[in-house]
């Protein structure tokens, strides 16, 4: 590994040379031939039947390793049995209030097996859908290998959400069973899980059954097909074979984060994600034996599913569960997790370390987090200042930083470092490469490829083995959606840019970037702009129609804790962003807020703020994370209208 000052390129301060043969060299092989990269990845499962066919490509629907039969609970649970991670803790859970559980390997198949028979004993059988309204406790994980187990496809719904949202959903799916808790526990407060389920239930004909886990010990009322999660489990017998199910059946369909829109139901299929998943979790994080792994995100969303479930099981680590929210009772709770167990893996968004940021240095700086050796991020640009942070004083400027592009869609990650292939220097704000076997371009409007700097569209040229099936029962949306933009490429709807030295750099959604006189800017660019400056926490910014312009510049800025919403701040900051990204580049507005709006996953949702900012309709707000934050920047907006900035 380079030495620690040398692990990145601070914007042209430390010229590196960059040349990273080994994965150039894999990913040039892997491209040379796709199918016999992959079909090699493949091998590393365990499978009951080989497949006949690598993969069948009937653009744009893909059958990954078709013929093949496998079980993901089996590659997830029976495959360590035999070796010494049997007795090997794989589930590490903290609970909010400081409660905590580990299960072995061993115990995870005993439970799995259980709730596997409890579901058979339900009438659910293979292709049957299993909605999971559960808070993030290990029966979450154990509710869904055990649908794996019997072929059922799971539906996993973040707990967060109302009952209407579970309305749809379920309904989308067709669900049989809901498996739910009496109440979650969030902020100190109990979240009335059942209660969301009893609301929804009149407007879900195809649920037969309930399943209720005991855990917040309060009081609810069963209805006759209401049962508690212990109670099944009493008499079900411990042993269950698992079926062996074709490579190409569906193991989960999950709903995506609705951060430009209505929630899509991804559908994924078992062998290609499972591989997909599997490879990409050894490459990025380089898994070893006496890992830690702690994975931040809700097995609600795409990257819970794939590397807190499928991925650290299949590789046999142990991995840190935790209950709650980031900040209660303090902004401290992932500093004390990775100190209590000794994590060494952290994998977390921006969104979270902008918010631990917020409150400075010392509270980090009073934990050991020695034992971390790889940071990670998700699920949105990393702001180079908020990377440069993570390095600083998370990882004492020793670990590397793997950011990580993908979506629900692709099942696994896409882009980002290898650092179990080989290390390469970093670039702050960059997700660097794409993963061997991914072929990523960045596009024109009319689909050209561009040059080296420019910016434009991502897109996935080549099907790769974690990509969704389709969306649920909705092949035409799904062909609309992702394949119609370029036709015969993936189309994720991102903005993006590779540089001269061929590294990737995400710049925010495709939707949302700007058109100022002519210039396109990515909300990316100018956001991290806003946050380079010492006052500033977080920044949102959006456009609304302008005569002259075409679109004029709106941002919505947090600033950190304890510094003025001043008119001062105000004017310094369209100083600082003249002076970095230059004149074409300053809002016309500028509003100071204590929070954005964003959605239950954490991500900001831009097209609030610019329905607000243009006056229209904000439409579908049901993973919105907290309503008052879309009220409290309309006030802003309201109040501050008239008082446009002149530059
Ligand atoms: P919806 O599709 O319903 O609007 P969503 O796109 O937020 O919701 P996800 O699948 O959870 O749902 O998120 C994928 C998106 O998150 C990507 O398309 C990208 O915009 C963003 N993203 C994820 N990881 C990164 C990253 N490392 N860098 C930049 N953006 C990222
Ligand atoms: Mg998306």
């Amino acid at each position: 590994m380079s030495e620690p000052s040398k692990l990145y390129e601070e914007s042209g301060k430390v010229k590196v040379s960059i040349s990273p043969w080994r994965l150039q060299t894999l990913s040039k092989e892997a491209l040379n031939d796709l199918e016999k990269f992959w079909a090699e990845q493949a091998r590393q499962l365990n499978w009951t039947k080989y497949w006949d066919r690598t993969l069948e490509w009937d653009p744009p629907f893909a059958r990954w390793f078709a013929g093949g039969l496998l079980n993901a609970s089996v590659n997830c649970l029976d495959r360590h049995l035999d070796s010494e991670t049997r007795n090997k803790a794989a589930i590490v859970w903290e609970g909010e209030d400081g409660q905590s559980r580990t299960l072995t390997y061993f115990e995870l198949y005993r439970q799995v097996c259980k709730f596997a028979n409890v579901l058979k004993r339900y009438g659910v059988t293979k292709g049957d859908r299993v909605t999971i309204y559960l808070p993030m406790v290990p029966e979450l994980a154990i509710a869904m290998l055990a649908c794996a187990r019997i072929g059922a496809i799971h539906s996993v719904i973040f707990s967060g959400f109302s009952s209407q949202a579970l309305v749809d959903r379920v309904n989308d799916a067709q669900s049989k069973v809901i498996v739910t808790a009496d109440g979650g526990i969030r902020k100190g407060k109990v979240v009335e899980l059942k209660k969301v389920v009893d609301e929804a239930l009149p407007s879900t004909p195809s649920i037969e059954r309930v399943i209720v886990l005991k855990r917040a010990a309060i009081e609810i009322t069963l209805g006759p097909n209401h049962v508690w999660w212990h109670e099944a489990m009493k008499g079900a017998p411990h042993v269950c074979i698992p079926e062996a199910v074709e490579s190409t059946h569906p193991l989960f369909i999950l709903y995506t984060s609705g951060t430009t829109g209505k929630p899509k139901g991804v559908m994924h299929g078992t062998g290609g994600y499972l591989t997909h998943v599997l490879s990409t979790a050894k490459w990025v994080f380089d898994f070893q034996k006496n890992d830690v792994f702690f994975c931040t995100a809700d097995i609600g969303w795409v990257t819970g599913h794939s590397y807190v479930v499928y991925a650290p099981l299949m590789c046999g680590v142990t991995e840190v569960m935790y209950e709650g929210a980031p900040d209660f009772p303090g902004p401290d709770r992932y500093w004390a997790i990775v100190e209590k167990y000794g994590a060494t893996i952290l994998y977390t968004t921006p969104t979270a370390l902008r918010m631990y940021m917020k409150y400075g240095d010392s509270i980090p700086e009073s934990f050991d987090l020695s034992s971390v050796r790889l940071l990670g991020t998700v699920g949105e640009p990393i702001n180079p200042e908020v990377w440069m942070w993570y390095h600083r004083v998370i990882g004492k400027e020793r670990c590397p930083i793997v950011d990580t592009w993908w979506q629900t869609e692709t099942g696994g990650i896409m882009l980002g470092m290898c650092t179990g292939i080989e290390m390469v220097p970093m670039k702050p704000g960059s997700a660097t490469f794409a993963m061997p076997g991914i072929e990523a371009g960045v596009v024109d409007e009319k689909g050209d490829a561009v040059p080296l700097g420019t910016k434009g569209y991502l897109v996935i040229r080549r099907p790769w083995p974690g990509m969704l099936l389709s969306l649920w029962g909705d092949d035409e949306k799904y062909k609309a959606t992702y394949w119609s933009r370029f036709p015969g490429t993936y189309y994720p709807g991102d903005y993006a840019m590779i540089d001269k030295d061929g590294y990737l750099w995400l710049l925010g959604r495709a939707d949302d970037v700007l058109k100022v006189a002519g210039h396109r800017l990515g909300t990316m660019e100018l956001e991290s702009a806003f946050v380079a400056h010492r006052s500033i926490a977080e920044a949102a910014v959006t456009s609304r129609p302008d005569q002259v312009k075409g679109e004029s510049i709106v941002a919505f800025i947090v600033p950190k804790e304890g510094i003025a919403k001043s008119l001062e701040l105000r004017k310094q900051l369209l100083d600082h962003i003249r002076a970095t990204l230059g004149a074409i580049a300053v809002p016309e507005e500028v509003y100071f807020v204590d929070k954005l709006p964003k959605t239950r996953s954490g991500k900001i949702m831009r097209r609030l703020l610019k329905a607000v900012a243009s006056g229209g309709t904000v439409g579908d707000t049901t993973t919105l994370e907290d309503g008052a934050a879309i009220d409290e920047v309309r006030k802003a907006y309201e109040d501050l209208k008239h008082e446009v900035v002149h530059t």
